[in-house]
């Protein structure tokens, strides 16, 4: 079977990993002539997601770089620790999440799949599907036939506004700016998270002293701003929020050490037609505050693996392989990217009188209640069978 996988990143090379397992040599086609936006942050990889690395044996890679964060902590944002997450419990049951710079995280991907047949800064710039194959053409108009295109171009993926004459992108209305710290005082060893009145803040640490920051905001999208203009704008918007966050804020030195984005969600009814597969946040990109795109794009990955392998990899008999893999994967997607807006419900507040309702409730509740609470949202992810 001839398979090209359109973007090289935690899906697309994840399958290429498996493929290479099965004897299959996929073509990889990466827009990037160089992985630098994969710099960009840190990725919590969950027990979902290290299951899937086990099968392809990068899990020993992982756990020798990942941290494993013994908690997760909740602050209001007079620093009152509204919940706690004790994390080895929950590594107990279901593997530990391990935190670790994204860039790391792909360069263990790029080495499961570096036997594939990878071309950086190559791009499709037409696809023609028909019924007994797809013909592709190149950014460098050369062209090419495949039994089976994957399309694992990430959250603004070509492929899906293709295939669905539609972006499929829905703004969540908050704007998030991320950075790497290494000289806070006094880090703290596990997740702490402060919720202000229509802010949010995040810090998580991979060990070595170094953290990753996480800030979140509502704003109109694509709201312009300039590097001098970043700093002054962090400080305006997240000052309030106290904890450490102000000092937080001036160790950032360099404004080109934050990462900026806008917050967006991809919903589509198909993820599939009968020669184009759609995987990972191509298809059901949602708010990173679960930390969870890294592990469903692993399990997309894998699954659609399995089920090719489960047809003897015929290219006759991609349309039914596809059929499968997109009703293993559909329900129990929904129901993460259901848990994760709740999850967001929560801590996404855009008012002061909702933030303060939402406060008063989580302190009033025991504690307890609240570590239930979280877990029964973790785990309601977690059990999701794949
Ligand atoms: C702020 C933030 C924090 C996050 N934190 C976490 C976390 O803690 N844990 C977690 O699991 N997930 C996290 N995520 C989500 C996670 O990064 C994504 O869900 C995950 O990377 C999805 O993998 P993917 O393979 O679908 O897409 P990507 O990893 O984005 O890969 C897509 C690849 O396709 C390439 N590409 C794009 N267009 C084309 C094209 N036309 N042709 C060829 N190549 C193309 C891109 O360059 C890229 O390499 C976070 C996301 C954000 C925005």
């Amino acid at each position: 079977m001839k398979i090209l996988i359109s973007g090289g990143g935690i899906a697309g090379l994840t399958l290429a990993t498996y493929l290479l397992k099965q004897g299959i040599t996929a073509t990889v086609v990466e827009k990037q002539k160089v992985f630098k936006d994969a710099r960009g942050f840190g990725v919590a990889i969950w027990g979902n997601g290290r299951k899937i690395l086990k099968e392809i044996d990068l899990d020993k890679d992982l756990a020798k770089k990942g941290y494993a964060f013994p908690y997760y902590s909740g602050l209001n944002n007079k620093g009152k620790e509204l919940c706690h997450l004790d994390m080895k419990k929950f590594g107990e049951k279901y593997d530990e999440t391990l935190f670790i710079n994204r860039e790391e995280f792909h360069e263990i991907l790029e080495k499961g799949a570096k036997k594939a047949d990878i071309r950086m800064g190559s791009y499709i710039k037409y696809i023609d599907e028909k019924e007994d194959g797809v013909s592709v053409t190149f950014d460098d108009d050369t062209q090419e036939d495949y039994d089976l295109i994957v399309a694992a171009d990430g959250i603004n993926s070509y492929l899906r506004e293709e295939i669905f004459q539609h972006r499929n992108l829905k703004y969540y209305g908050w704007t998030s700016w991320m950075f790497w710290t290494e000289h806070i005082s006094q880090p703290p060893q596990g997740v702490v998270q402060v919720l202000g009145p229509s802010e949010y803040f995040c810090l998580y640490p991979v060990g070595g002293g170094k953290c990753f920051g996480y800030f979140a905001s509502p704003a109109k999208p694509n709201t312009p701003e300039t590097r001098e203009e970043r700093l002054a704008k962090l400080h305006k918007s997240f000052d309030d929020l106290g904890w450490k966050v102000p000092r937080i804020i001036d160790k950032i030195k360099d404004p080109d050490n934050i990462f900026h984005t806008d917050l967006a969600k991809v919903e589509t009814k198909k993820w599939v037609t009968n020669r184009i597969a759609l995987t990972g946040d191509a298809v059901h990109a949602f708010c990173p505050l679960t930390g969870m795109g890294c592990s469903l794009a692993m399990e997309d990955a894998w699954v659609l693996g399995e089920e090719l392998k489960a047809v003897d990899f015929d290219p006759q008999k991609v349309s039914q392989a596809l059929k499968k893999y997109e009703k293993r994967r559909k329900k129990s997607v929904k129901t993460v990217q259901s848990t994760s807006q709740m999850i967001w419900s929560i801590c996404g507040m855009r008012t002061n009188f909702a933030r303060k309702m939402t406060n008063l409730l989580l302190r009033v509740f025991p504690g307890s209640w609240k570590t239930k609470l979280w877990t029964y949202l973790l785990e309601r992810i977690l059990k999701q069978k794949i």
